[in-house]
């Protein structure tokens, strides 16, 4: 292994667990041993139909066939289709396509930033954003991400960026200046830990949003698309965020982004104020329609509530007691088990069991499961999971 790693001509930018994946199938997957997993992580919350999911490569292949690039300059019907289909189960009502979840949230800062310039003529830039929260790669999403090793490195970094603490209702107001424009967060920190934004933190978050005439960005990129049990995040507080964001599930495993928004905010972003060669493409846009219509004919958000509720409780049951665990906690299928300790060893054994889940932070174990996963299915991980903690355990107090 290492050899092969030394000799590979990709940057080393990931630190890669040592399997190689080459099929897959719903919650299935095979390395090119043959030896079968099961995948509670679905691509980090991409693949949340399972892999190969039969309605999304029907419409895929079908697009194929018929047309896969114009460009931006045409009119694509498919985004039309799309944009309609996502603005029918949320509050917003116009729709940018990208192709990640970095290039959402770019889309979200550039548009909050020129709303308060061009359209309110308050001249203001800065985005509030919280500490551990994650919002992607580029230079000004990672800056917007407020953790410092996403950062070290990078300098200069792009202004207009300040952190607050997540979860503290009272510390939030002392961060807005005259310079602010909008307030952006995650309903859950997903990579942060699986921290679960708090109800009255969220109600002073949209309270003060109002009070000082601040854009309210909601990145779900990782919470949308029925993960947590609601369509997106959000809905669980009762909040309607001005512009919110999307990637991962959206498109099934196909790359696309998106960045929504209120009516109002579509005089900011006229023609040549943002634009992308590949947002949107028929292909993409195919993947996101049979994605969208998959989730509503099976109720799936619903189906994600249930079975993220059933994973929770057999997760307390059987790991209740255990000295290395702290707390298990989610929203839909969105769950961590935070433990007192780093989990890297216990998740490497994990693996080696056949089970693939994956970690928030060092010493938190989340699960992404397919919406589609079945009881049996999350029964047979948990008992993996449980069974190697056991073991665990043990080893650290001989
Ligand atoms: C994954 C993720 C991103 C970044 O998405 P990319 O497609 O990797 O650019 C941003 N925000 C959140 C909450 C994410 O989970």
């Amino acid at each position: 292994m290492g050899e092969a790693s030394n000799k590979s001509s990709l940057f080393p930018t990931y630190a890669r667990y040592p399997i190689t994946l080459v099929k897959g199938e719903g919650s299935r997957l095979w390395d090119d041993t043959g030896k079968c997993y099961l995948d509670l992580m679905s691509g980090l919350a991409v693949t949340s139909l399972g892999h190969s999911p039969a309605q999304v490569k029907k419409k895929l292949v079908a697009q194929l066939d018929d047309l896969w690039h114009v460009s931006n300059l045409f009119h694509i019907p498919n985004q039309e289709k799309l944009a309609k289909l996502l603005t029918d189960v949320s509050c917003a009502d116009a729709v940018f396509f990208c192709n990640s979840g970095a290039e959402a949230n770019e889309a979200a800062i550039k548009l909050a930033r020129r709303y308060h310039q061009k359209v309110l003529g308050t001249g203001r830039y800065e985005i509030i954003t919280f500490r551990q929260s994650f919002h992607g790669r580029t230079l000004a999403t990672l800056t917007a991400t407020g953790q410092e090793k996403v950062q070290e490195g990078f300098q200069p970094l792009p202004q207009g960026f300040v952190y607050a603490p997540f979860n503290d209702a009272s510390a939030l107001s002392g961060y807005i200046t005259d310079k602010t424009c909008a307030i952006m967060l995650e309903m859950v920190q997903a990579e942060g830990g699986v921290r679960i934004a708090e109800p009255e933190f969220v109600q002073e978050v949209a309270r003060l949003c109002k009070e000082h005439n601040l854009l309210l960005i909601v990145d779900e990129i990782q919470t949308g698309m029925g993960r947590t049990g609601k369509w997106f995040a959000h809905e669980h507080y009762g909040i309607e965020p001005d512009i919110f964001t999307l990637a991962k599930a959206l498109g099934s495993g196909f790359p696309i982004g998106a960045m929504l928004g209120k009516e109002k905010l579509k005089e900011a972003f006229g023609a040549g104020s943002h634009g992308s060669t590949f947002g949107g493409t028929p292909i993409a846009t195919a993947a996101g329609i049979a994605t969208v219509e998959t989730l509503l004919e099976g109720k799936l958000s619903e189906r994600a509530a249930e079975m993220g509720q059933y994973a929770m409780n057999r997760l307390r049951e059987e790991l209740n007691g255990h000295p290395l665990v702290k707390e298990v906690r989610g929203l839909g299928l969105l769950i961590g088990i935070e433990c007192h300790e780093p989990v890297a060893d216990i998740l490497a054994k994990i693996h080696e069991q056949g089970v693939l889940v994956v970690s928030a932070g060092p010493n938190v174990i989340r699960l992404l499961p397919s919406l589609l996963v079945t009881k049996e299915e999350l029964d047979e991980g948990i008992a993996v999971i449980s069974k190697v903690m056991a073991g665990y355990s043990l080893a650290v107090k001989e």
